[in-house]
């Protein structure tokens, strides 16, 4: 069977530190790896219009937005298929069918959306939409017949439901569809990275994000105003590392060479940690520390993100051969999906042949 990637991101604004750790930085590494055969990255702008119906120019806006933060990281054109999510109609189709597949009460246990519904005060006016998008998203990976999924932690139960779909599909329909693995980054703090107010996941809707495109001054600026420990008053106030986001983001980046480039007084992180437990240590040079390797992270991406700002119509050229293989690849499927379901009709000569002698036996 073939090794398929297909992930993706919706365009509700640009990346932050939280689709890196969590997606990006991995599908960068899978695509050079040379280990799959195709690599399918979707800008999911009609997801996004399942929640911002009103609202369709900042998802406009932010489609090349994600595009060049995706260049910028190092996706590259010609080894991934960047594509836009609305251009592809038999998305549109395969989630009609799914629909059959899934009941109303298994969407309400979803406690991806059930966190999300909270957070866009949707609880009395779920827009259907946005309450069937994990269906939606069944179709975004089953359509490229995908086997492997690197997202964040929160994806999970999009891919159990995604999972679901398959079963039953092939149950009832026979062989047709694959089941996706889902793939988590390795490092616990990257599962779902905090916003800098400490208090939720990372997210674009939510105003707590360090953006990769972030400028040098922009970048220090949110760092020193991160959410650390309350009780951490005075330096030689013992300190709490648990829900502290300073500590949880250098879990996410910090290596044992960045001390020696930038705080060798300490030989690691554990060193660190204790001493900001015991107390003596500052918020200031925890937070210097951690701005110092987010620059040394963020800086060539920034960098890279002005070359490819200087050609934006190559861009959307790029995205649109990219709609163009994806959707070649995702009629293939919808073919397999009509024949399997019985809607072939006009391509079943068997279908016609038969019928025709049935309904002539009565002549
Ligand atoms: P929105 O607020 O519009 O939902 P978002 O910031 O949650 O935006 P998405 O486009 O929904 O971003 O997510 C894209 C990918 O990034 C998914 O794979 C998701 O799991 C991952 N991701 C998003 N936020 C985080 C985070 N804070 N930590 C780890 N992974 C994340
Ligand atoms: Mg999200």
């Amino acid at each position: 069977m073939k090794k398929i990637i297909l992930t993706g991101d919706r365009p509700t604004g640009k990346l932050h530190i939280g689709h890196f750790v969590g997606s990006l930085k991995r599908r960068v590494e899978l695509q050079n790896s040379g280990e799959f055969d195709k690599v399918f990255i979707m800008i999911a702008d009609a997801q996004a219009l399942t929640d911002n119906v009103d609202n369709p120019e900042k998802v406009r806006q932010n489609i090349i937005e994600v595009a060049l933060d995706y260049l910028a990281c190092g996706i590259d054109p010609t080894k991934s298929t960047i594509f836009i999510q609305s251009q592809i109609a038999e998305l549109c189709e395969l989630s009609f069918y799914y629909m059959n597949l899934v009941t109303v009460a298994r969407l309400q246990r979803n406690p991806t959306v059930k966190t999300e519904i909270q957070m866009r005060n949707f609880e009395s006016s779920i827009p259907v939409g946005f309450f069937t998008y994990p269906i939606s998203q069944a179709a975004d990976i089953t359509a490229f017949k995908a086997t492997t999924v690197p997202v964040g932690e929160d994806q999970k139960p999009m891919l159990e439901q995604t999972n679901e779909i398959v079963r039953r599909f092939n149950h009832i329909y026979g062989e047709t569809l694959v089941e996706p693995q889902i793939l988590l980054p390795d490092n616990a703090a990257c599962l779902r990275l905090p916003g800098t107010d400490g208090k939720a996941k990372m997210s674009k809707s939510l105003g707590n994000c360090i953006y990769l495109s972030e400028t040098a001054d922009e970048l220090q600026k949110k760092i020193k105003s991160m959410y650390t420990d309350p009780d951490h008053l005075r330096v030689q106030d013992p300190g709490k590392i648990e829900g502290n986001t300073v500590f949880t983001y250098l879990d996410a980046f910090c290596r044992n060479e960045h001390f020696e480039r930038y705080l060798n007084e300490y030989p690691n992180l554990d060193e660190l940690k204790a001493h900001y437990q015991r107390g003596g240590l500052g918020d200031m040079k925890v937070k210097k520390f951690l701005g110092a390797i987010m620059e040394e992270e963020l800086g060539p991406i920034r960098e890279r993100r002005k070359e490819f700002e200087k050609d934006i119509p190559a861009i959307y050229e790029m995205l649109k051969k990219g709609c163009d293989t994806a959707r070649a690849a995702a009629a293939d499927t919808l073919a397999d999906v009509r024949r399997a379901m019985k809607i072939n009709y006009f391509e079943d000569a068997e279908l016609i042949a038969e019928q025709a002698k049935r309904f002539n036996l009565g002549e």
